[in-house]
């Protein structure tokens, strides 16, 4: 089976576009580790592709915060303007199908789904010693996460844990065979809003019968997604961090 992994899509539909195009062919099934919307400006669209891909999806904070308006207090002021506008524009059956979405870590056959921590949904996972001792929790040997819109992640092995990362700039990926018998927590990246510094859209496919792990990056059109941010009446800084990915 080969799956497209995505996170973090933040409704921006141009770099979700541009990853199903660039990963045409490559897949059979979909999965998603949260955050489908806030922050760009087309939610509903995000929202509408996730669900006619029949993916396994867990839920992040933001699509949490769609529904929960108390969770807006920890946001950043742009965040919570754009949670805010976010929740204004989404459909009742928007709502609802966000609301039924699973906490992570769900665990299929094959991998485990997180946003965060496989530990706690909101936890960010950025450094090494942030993972120390998250193998324990491991149902599967493979388990992907998002929430940190970085690409990488860790892989154990008997003599320690090694951290993993995505192509360079300018590659347009990177393939990693994984080990049967090592444990991996892979973040496939931020589709919708990088900020490991490579602007790129990001995202992975995982072929389960070749082991073969490929991290990817796409470019799309940032100009015209800032300007449809821009043009929704959402802050200024959404954008701009889209050119930079940060
Ligand atoms: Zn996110």
């Amino acid at each position: 089976m080969r799956r497209l992994i995505v996170s973090d899509i933040h409704g921006n539909l141009e770099a979700l576009e541009a990853v199903a195009r660039d990963a045409r062919g490559l897949y059979d099934e979909v999965a998603c580790c949260g955050d489908i919307v806030d922050y760009g400006a087309s939610p509903r669209e995000a929202i509408a592709w996730i669900r006619a891909a029949g993916a396994m999806v867990v839920r992040g904070n933001h699509d949490r915060a769609a529904w929960e308006p108390g969770l807006r207090e920890s946001f950043t002021p742009a965040a919570r303007i754009a949670a805010e506008w976010c929740a204004h524009v989404l459909s009742a059956q928007d709502l609802e199908w966000l609301r039924g979405l699973p906490a992570g870590p769900i665990w299929g056959d094959e991998f485990g789904l997180a946003h965060g921590s496989p530990e706690d949904e909101d936890t960010y996972l950025e450094s090494t010693a942030d993972v120390r001792g998250i193998d324990l929790l491991l149902q599967r040997s493979l388990c992907f996460f998002g929430h940190t819109h970085v690409q990488g992640g860790w892989e154990w092995q008997p003599g320690g844990i090694r951290r993993m990362s995505g192509p360079s700039a300018g590659e347009p990926e990177r393939v990693v065979e994984l080990d049967p018998d090592a444990l991996y927590l892979i973040n496939p990246g931020s589709v919708g809003q990088p900020r490991d510094r490579d602007p790129r859209a990001a995202y992975a496919i995982w072929n389960s019968a070749q082991r073969l792990l490929a991290y990817r990056r796409v470019p799309y059109d940032i100009e015209f997604a800032q300007r449809r941010i821009v043009a929704a009446g959402l802050p200024r800084s959404l954008a701009l961090r889209l050119a930079v990915g940060r």
